[in-house]
């Protein structure tokens, strides 16, 4: 058994981000500066997006995208019941109503046959989470949106390096939301940005993102700075910082080499785990498809396995290695069963997974020793069956 905690997750940090973050704080200029503008420069380029509008939370951008396309009170939105529990909070937070629409039990993506079934004269838009970082069924879910005049914004908080079809996931809907927490795929510390194709909807992003205030009002104290400015909507305090920028900036640099990593790791939990009577592995991207591996989700089956999800979380850490819940569904916390009124039994395959996923640990920096030790405590745990 290895001595150390093998935790879920850990973000790799280089030498170039430490040195950008120091040259940060030695230049006088900590706050949103010229790093964001760079940040949103590199992002919109990887993400094949016109606009990028970096915030300080993947949580912010989804707010911002939201209230930026008009959505609110007497508004529906659809989405998956397998998200965080920002997804759903935002939607309620702008007055919309989430609609939750069951999962494929393999991907834990949203079905588009029960997104079109879902839709309703209050719907305006559809907000699917590329789970684990697979991508969902874009085609579908924008033959929809199309047919019904709606928006899709995208929830891709773990699909940063993600390919559909061979492009980047960044621009393929009205809107696309991304994550930089320290879990997922790169991080700024905390951070996030909304991508967008859209002129009208950037700008108001911008504005929206900073006091309501109209645009480039940071540039107020440099010298090029005008003193007076505009607030021109009800706005909110989510602009990045150039020090979580300085992260950034080397991050996205660093995306394709952490991306193959984390397919490396995961190929190797395929293979080794393939013959583990009672485990249920995730599916690889298929195609022109690239899935990044933010998570590697498996399920567990107790009747095979001989005990519950939480015991056997609970006797990996007894092996030293960590796993977390990515996620439970949504409509069995307290607040949203108060609040949303789906009673269990509604989503029977979101409720399905729920009850029987846990998260890996995956990270670029594991080596394939770290991996083997995660397969050898299952192998273990599953009693030496496989
Ligand atoms: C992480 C995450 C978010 C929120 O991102 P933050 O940057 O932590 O605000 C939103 N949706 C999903 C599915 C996530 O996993």
């Amino acid at each position: 058994m290895r001595n150390e905690f093998l935790p879920l997750s850990k973000p790799t940090i280089g030498p170039e981000e430490i040195a950008e973050v120091v040259d940060s704080l030695e230049s006088g200029w900590i706050t949103t500066g010229p790093k964001v503008q760079r940040f949103e420069e590199l992002l919109a380029d990887v993400a094949g997006a016109k606009h990028a509008v970096a915030m300080n939370s993947g949580t912010a951008a989804l707010h911002v995208s939201l209230l930026g396309l008009d959505i609110g009170p007497g508004d529906e939105v659809i989405t998956t019941p397998i998200t965080f529990a920002a997804t759903v909070n935002m939607i309620l937070a702008v007055g919309a109503r989430p609609v939750l629409v069951d999962v494929d039990r393999t991907s834990l993506n949203i079905i588009p046959e029960l997104v079109a079934a879902a839709v309703t004269p209050a719907t305006r838009a559809i907000m699917p989470v590329h789970f684990a970082g697979l991508p969902c069924d874009l085609e579908a879910l924008g033959e929809i949106a199309k047919q019904h005049g709606l928006d899709i914004i995208e929830d891709a908080a773990h699909a940063i390096g993600t390919l559909y079809r061979g492009k980047p996931i960044g621009a393929l809907s009205k809107a696309t939301e991304f994550s930089f927490h320290p879990i997922k795929n790169i991080t700024t510390g905390e951070g996030g940005a909304l991508c967008t194709d859209d002129d009208a909807l950037a700008d108001r992003a911008r504005v929206l993102r900073f006091h309501g205030i109209d645009r480039d009002a940071w540039k107020r104290y440099d010298v090029k700075g005008v003193p007076h400015y505009d607030v021109t909507a009800l706005g909110y305090k989510y602009n990045m910082l150039d020090l979580q920028a300085a992260l950034g900036i080397h991050q996205i640099a660093r995306l394709p080499g952490l991306v193959a990593r984390r397919r490396e790791i995961a190929a190797l939990y395929r293979e080794q785990l393939a013959e583990v009577p009672g485990l249920a592995l995730p599916p690889d991207s298929t195609g022109e498809d690239l899935h990044p591996w933010h998570l590697f989700v498996v399920k567990v089956v107790p009747e095979v396995i001989g005990m519950d999800r939480d015991t056997f979380m609970a006797t990996l850490k007894t092996y030293n290695i960590g796993s977390a819940l990515h996620f439970q569904a949504i409509h069995l916390h307290s607040y949203f069963a108060a609040t949303l009124g789906y009673e269990r039994g509604s989503l029977p395959e979101a409720e399905w997974a729920s009850d029987r996923i846990l998260s890996l640990p995956l990270f670029p920096g594991m080596s394939d020793e770290d991996a083997m030790d995660v397969v050898e405590a299952i192998k273990s745990i599953a009693g030496g069956r496989a």
